[in-house]
């Protein structure tokens, strides 16, 4: 028979082939314990409280505000969604931020495909603070507002994911109102993020931003839910000279401050890698430097539950704190 002239060593490579086919969830569920075995075991720094230079009092307003029913969870072109468009616009406008946007600190866009098409009213809020050296470039700190929004008869509040990344933002933006940096900031807040990150995109498709402008991405998606005083840094394996600052800031945290979630499954093993997966994804695909904040996955991810109720009020704190630390170190470098 024909069959048998396939020589031995073919049989083998087929058999292990079929073998790692048919094992690979279990494989990768084990290399992602390692990577977690490996990230967990980045010791805790000996912080025991960090600065309170943020209005945290304030930030918790904003939080609770984002996330009412009054919002409604916030979805693109629903309701809640523009109600939140223009509140961010008169908050904007009380900082004190030079606009950036095309109409004002808006920047409506039409996304031009998948189920965002159906969204009408999107828009980015951006302002931005000039910095003392108008040589050097941009910092873009980003954070979504959007989030599900009212979806089958349900409220989708979206208290972490993100209403706690755009308080943060809101918060150091007053920050560095008081205290100018070196480098320009631009502060966005972005839209469509859930359904396709289409406010990350039209930044750069409408050419408000251009990738060679831009020094670093410090992008802000769930702050606020404490798994074990986990907070992720995702970005250093592929801009490994960001790798330096962030472990300097792991120093500097009261939080575990975990660099990872960023490596393809074949290089360390995990299979959480995070790259694409916030609006960071539209700045690394430019080649623009990127760091993203956020925690790990929890119960009340992507679920109706996601409320003020489930914040970690002083995790929260020494996190917006710990992103603050990253931007002062980025800007002074
Ligand atoms: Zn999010």
């Amino acid at each position: 028979m024909k069959l048998f002239r396939i020589p031995l060593w073919l049989w083998l490579l087929l058999i292990v082939a079929g073998l790692g086919y048919a094992f690979h969830p279990y494989l990768l569920e084990q290399l992602n314990q390692l990577e977690q075995k490996r990230l967990l075991s980045q010791p805790l720094p000996q912080v025991s409280e960090m600065p309170q230079r943020l209005d945290f009092q304030r930030q918790m307003a904003d939080l609770t505000y984002l996330a009412s029913e009054e919002l409604a969870g916030r979805g693109t072109g629903q309701p809640g969604g523009l109600k939140a468009q223009q509140w961010l616009v008169t908050q904007f406008t009380a900082i004190g931020l030079a606009t950036a946007g095309t109409e004002g600190y808006l920047q409506p866009y039409q996304p031009t495909s998948g189920k965002a098409q159906l969204m009408k009213g999107a828009a980015n809020v951006l302002g931005r603070i000039e910095g003392s050296d108008p040589a050097l470039p941009l910092l873009v700190l980003t954070a979504h507002y959007d989030h599900l929004g009212l979806h089958q008869g349900k409220i989708y509040y979206g208290a972490d994911d993100n209403a706690s990344g755009v308080a943060a933002l809101l918060a150091i933006a007053r920050y560095f109102k008081q205290h100018p940096p070196r480098h320009p900031v631009l502060f966005a807040a972005l839209d469509n993020e859930e359904s396709g990150m289409w406010g990350a995109r039209m930044l750069f498709e409408q050419e408000l931003l251009k990738p060679e402008q831009i020094k670093l991405n410090i992008n802000m998606d769930m702050l606020s839910h404490d798994t074990n005083k986990q907070l992720i840094a995702v970005g250093s394996y592929h801009y490994p000279q960001l790798g330096q600052p962030l472990l300097q800031l792991q120093q500097q945290s009261s939080v575990r401050l975990l660099l990872g979630y960023d490596r393809p499954a074949w290089r360390v093993g995990t299979h959480q890698d995070w790259t694409l997966s916030s609006d960071h994804r539209e700045f690394h695909k430019r080649q623009v430097p990127f760091v993203y904040f956020g925690v790990p996955d929890h119960a009340h991810y992507h679920q109706p539950t996601d409320t003020i109720d489930n914040v970690d009020q002083e995790f929260y704190r020494e996190v917006s704190e710990t992103v603050l630390d990253a931007v002062l170190l980025f800007d002074a470098s």
